[in-house]
């Protein structure tokens, strides 16, 4: 049975294409490894959203050429954002790759892989590479994530319901990488949350490079309801599915009705990750963010008003190309304002073919690595306060089994998207609501003790559930 090794970089989305891309060479009879040097096709889903990813997918694609001298009939490909935009490129910056396969292209990988396996097979041992290049659009690609790999499921799963982006904000490489927005069909997205919730399944994270804006093209509102909100409202419905996620928005599409959804749909968790990239207007405007600070800020304080307690963590780009000190102080107050509950920030860097690049006024890397540092300083003192609240509270919890750093203990997330480790029996508790007696707080992570199994049911859900019967 032909091996496949598969590596990930980048955000949720690649790791849920990932996933698809694996389930259909299991389809095909091959069994996923984890080992390269095990491998008969060795694979790389590739992100292109900072330059450090590009030149570590690189260095480790050229890393694996050496695994030729045991076996110059394996297969190397490539696939995903920086296959995408590079192209052919990648051909000459790594001379052993045999595919290259755009972010519309994952469900040809395996028919590539396997039409490569077999020219080399028939080849003279001097005609091993014929390279094949597969980075055109094609339309209704973004149907074809809908699998998840057999039995390989957890408590938790993404499930991917548009591809692309129309926003085109100055700094990204996500319009060109993922092309344009195309929504699933909400009846196939609801189909897959179902099938999940079958086989186990408690918690689904709807994913979209600008969720909420699914299907604004194709399918029409409803009663004033977005596309979106009405997806929020079928998957609510499906038994099984215990919690629902989402990321991640944009200010833009976070209308009434999406705020409102936080007050009649208890599924939907008190977490909300929320990019708002800067606090600056001025730089807010060099960006392409079509949206003011004080809007962003405005938001915030109607989702904490729909949904006491929720939970804000956002992205935040230090270092933008013309950003002042008095920028960057605007940033930061926003960052007080808010009081995020976490933020990842970034030091801006450039990527090739964006506006943003191509900028006057690009920063020093001194100054960006300065307000990186000064930022994190300033969100890590609110998050570690606000974590250290935690302690003495009692959380409803998902456990999700055993914990990734402990196995002898138990691992699960709030309804805040904090991370808990507890003990209890995992064979018994995973994908089990609990309620967990926070005991200890370090650093991100909480301590607790399950102190009620299973967990009473969320204010809301109780309401919910007494008004629908
Ligand atoms: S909204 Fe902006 S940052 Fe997000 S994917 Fe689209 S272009 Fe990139």
């Amino acid at each position: 049975m032909p091996k496949v090794y598969l590596r990930t970089f980048g955000c949720q989305m690649n790791e849920r294409d990932s996933e698809q891309v694996a389930q259909m060479f299991v389809e095909r009879g091959f069994t996923i490894t984890p080992q390269p040097d095990d491998a008969d096709v060795l694979l790389m889903n590739t992100c292109s959203v900072r330059d450090q990813a590009e030149q570590k997918a690189l260095g480790n694609m050229r890393h694996l050429g050496k695994f030729r001298k045991r076996n110059p009939r394996l297969v190397f490909g490539m696939m995903g954002c920086m296959a995408q935009s590079r192209g052919p490129q990648l051909l000459e910056e790594v001379p052993h790759l045999d595919l290259v396969a755009g972010t519309q292209k994952y469900h040809r990988v395996v028919d590539h892989c396997v039409e490569l396996m077999r020219a080399k097979e028939e080849s003279e041992m001097d005609d091993l590479r014929r390279p094949i290049v597969d980075v055109e659009e094609e339309e209704g690609s973004q149907n074809t994530i809908r699998d998840h790999v057999a039995k390989a499921h957890g408590v938790s799963e993404f499930v991917s319901i548009m591809q692309g982006c129309n926003m085109k904000c100055s700094f990204c490489i996500v319009p060109y990488t993922r092309g344009p927005e195309r929504g699933r069909p909400i009846a196939g997205i609801v189909e897959e949350c179902r099938r999940l919730a079958d086989q186990g399944v408690r918690e689904v994270t709807l994913l979209g490079q600008i969720v909420n804006l699914y299907g604004r093209h194709e399918f029409p509102k409803i009663d004033g309801k977005s596309p979106f909100v009405q997806l929020l409202e079928a998957v609510h419905e499906i038994d099984g599915i215990k919690r629902i996620r989402f990321t991640s928005p944009h200010p833009i599409g976070y209308k009434e009705d999406v705020i409102e959804a936080f007050t009649y749909l208890p599924k939907l968790v008190d977490h909300v990750h929320f990019p708002m990239q800067s606090g600056s207007d001025r730089i807010l405007k060099l960006m392409r963010r079509p949206y003011k600070a004080s809007k962003f800020l405005e938001i915030c304080e109607r989702m904490k008003a729909a949904r006491p307690g929720i939970a804000i963590t956002t992205d935040i780009i230090v270092g933008f190309p013309g950003e002042t000190e008095e920028d960057y102080l605007e940033t930061k107050k926003a960052v007080e304002t808010v009081q995020f509950d976490q933020a990842f920030v970034f030091r801006y860097s450039p990527r090739k073919d964006t506006p943003a690049a191509a900028m006057e006024d690009q920063l020093p890397e001194r100054v960006k690595e300065e307000r990186n540092q000064d930022l994190l300083a300033l969100v890590d003192s609110i998050v570690e306060r606000k974590n250290h609240a935690q302690v003495g509270t009692t959380q409803e919890v998902l456990c999700e089994g055993p914990s990734r750093y402990n196995a002898a203990r138990l691992s699960g997330r709030t309804r805040t998207n904090r991370i808990v480790i507890f003990d209890g029996d995992a064979g018994r508790l995973a994908g089990e609501l609990l309620d967990i007696h926070i005991t200890e707080c370090s650093g991100y992570t909480l301590y607790g003790a399950s102190v009620m199994h299973p967990a009473k049911a969320h204010p809301a859900l109780q309401m919910a559930e007494t008004v629908g019967t």
